[in-house]
């Protein structure tokens, strides 16, 4: 891969295309799929990687918020577009884009309805979202009888699909409360169906779940983001997906410090003889979060582990570079197809989605497909 001047996030859209493949070999050719590419895709680049999932085929996307979506659609995507978790405030908004909301609660459902009319809308596609056991939106059993009258009485909307989401897809131990979960939304979904007339599309896996359930509960679309990215259940890279993102960065400065001597903002890394420490123009305003700090996780430079040491700085971290070969200018590898994001951030006690979604704005993207 071509050498970096300065921060720079990688994105290889090709391998997007390896992963959406091997994701859709996991279920039946006629199961849609939904491409989720909410929070700037996994903190990478929403237009580009939406424009590759179009051209894939994906038949849905999804964001979080109508802002997101508004996005794409300025940037001339097409493909229907989810939105999992809209605020009234942006329902007009949301009908100007053609953006189609997640209803998860009474009061959500009214008042998308009251948008709906007041803007002269005709089966506008809207889904309905069940909350199944994860208890952070959706609606519940008890409220079909509602959602059925609302839908019967008010022909601006219609349902298009039913939906909810798994607590813990990536996790055996909790596969009798998921296969719960599966076994809820299944009667709510059907309820709901019987009660309106017509049979929505309904949906409930998450990559995890694409890769553990998609016998029990693909339904007739699947959800993926994580997948997507070249991420699954293992703190190991998955071998059947490959990572798109690569972090890498540049060595800035190369120091030795002496004995006793300490390094960076409140001096918590001491050194206990001569320390050969190189810092690095990447800090928590770039996503580095402070968590990574103080030894609790590494970078690669020419091959060889680095860790950081003291407090991550604004702009900046100094890892460790004693016997390490290397030098001022030489290229350093925060994550990518040789180093899991999932690895770097288990140090952290954190996870893949948080080091992905915090690469912030100020860091260059670099898109290839090849
Ligand atoms: C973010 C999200 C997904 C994607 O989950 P992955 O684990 O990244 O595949 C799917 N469904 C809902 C409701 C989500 O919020």
């Amino acid at each position: 891969m071509d050498k970096v001047g300065e921060t720079t996030l990688v994105l290889d859209l090709s391998a997007m295309g390896h992963n959406y493949r091997y994701l859709r070999s996991k279920i039946a050719p006629n199961t849609k799929f939904l491409g989720v590419v909410k929070a700037f895709a996994y903190g990478s680049d929403m237009v580009a990687i939406a424009k590759k999932l179009e051209t894939l085929g994906a038949d849905y996307l999804a964001v979080a918020y109508v802002s997101e979506g508004g996005l794409l659609r300025n940037a001339g995507i097409k493909t229907p577009i989810l939105v999992l978790h809209p605020l009234a405030s942006n329902f007009e908004e949301m009908i100007d884009c053609c953006l189609e909301p997640s209803l998860y609660s009474q009061n959500i459902l009214t008042q998308f309805l009251d948008a709906a009319r007041a803007k002269k809308q005709v089966a506008y596609p809207v889904h309905i979202k069940f909350n199944t056991g994860l208890n952070r939106l959706g609606f519940r059993e008890h409220d079909i009888g509602f959602i059925a009258e609302q839908f019967k009485a008010h022909d601006e909307v219609k349902v298009i699909s039913v939906f909810s989401h798994l607590a813990a897809s990536e996790d055996p131990n909790e596969r009798m409360f998921s296969l719960g979960q599966i076994d809820t939304f299944k009667k709510c979904s059907s309820a709901l169906a019987q009660k309106l007339g017509y049979a929505p599309l309904r949906h409930m896996l998450n990559t995890s779940g694409i890769i553990n359930y998609a016998s029990e509960a693909q339904f007739e679309m699947v959800r993926s983001g994580i997948g997507l990215y070249g991420y699954g259940n293992d703190a190991l890279i998955d071998p059947n997906l490959r990572p798109v993102a690569t972090l890498k960065t540049i060595i800035s400065q190369i120091h030795e410090i002496g004995d006793g001597e300490t390094v960076g903002y409140n001096r918590t890394f001491t050194s206990g003889s001569t320390t050969k420490t190189a810092t690095l123009p990447i800090g928590h305003a770039d996503g580095i979060g402070r968590q990574y700090g103080r030894g609790k996780a590494s970078v690669l430079i020419n091959g060889k582990e680095a860790p950081l040491i003291g407090n991550v700085c604004m702009d900046m971290i100094m890892v460790d570079v004693t016997g390490v070969d290397c030098k001022e200018g030489d290229e350093v590898l925060v994550f990518g197809p040789q180093r899991s994001a999932e690895n770097f951030a288990s140090g952290a006690g954190t996870i893949s989605y948080e080091i992905l979604t915090a690469i912030s704005q100020r860091v260059k993207r670099v898109v290839i497909d090849r």
